[in-house]
């Protein structure tokens, strides 16, 4: 038996939680040593909890997602790029949510793909799943009025 994320909407299996789907994607980065997708598989997975973001974190995260799937601008330094510069105090904000500050979206996205489809189609398949994984997403953000 499964249960939908009430996130994502993933199948969970009973007793079990979404994360775990993320986790052994980080498991399979090293064991296989595929980590030139980490960042976008981070962001990926947190852009469909968005409540593990703050609201700044979140948009930064949506900008990165459209850089790199629509630009095909890969930015390694993630974490410099979404706080706008680090010598810049002016804009340094949270990333990850705080009791005052949760990122969410103005509708429900109906995602296409989610981090267990990407579990389902195997080890062998990863580079391939996150990069369609991430395009699904660009288009479901474009349909929910999340991205332009
Ligand atoms: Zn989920």
């Amino acid at each position: 038996m499964t249960t939908p994320c009430p996130s994502c909407g993933a199948p969970v299996p009973d007793g079990g939680a979404c994360r775990e789907s993320f986790d052994l994607l980080l498991i399979w980065e090293w064991e296989y040593q595929m980590q030139d997708v980490h960042h976008l598989l981070v962001a990926c997975y947190h852009i469909q909890h968005p409540h593990l973001y703050s609201r700044e974190g979140l948009a930064g995260a949506l900008d990165l997602l459209r850089r790199w799937v629509v630009e095909g601008e890969y930015v390694f330094d993630v974490r410099e790029s979404i706080r706008g510069g680090v010598s810049n105090s002016q804009r340094d904000y949270p990333i990850t949510a705080r009791p005052d500050n949760i990122g969410a979206f103005r509708q429900p996205v109906s995602w296409t793909m989610t981090a267990a489809d990407v579990v389902a189609a195997g080890p062998d398949r990863f580079y391939d799943s996150v990069r369609a994984w991430s395009a699904g997403m660009v288009e479901a953000l474009r349909s929910a009025g999340e991205l332009v």
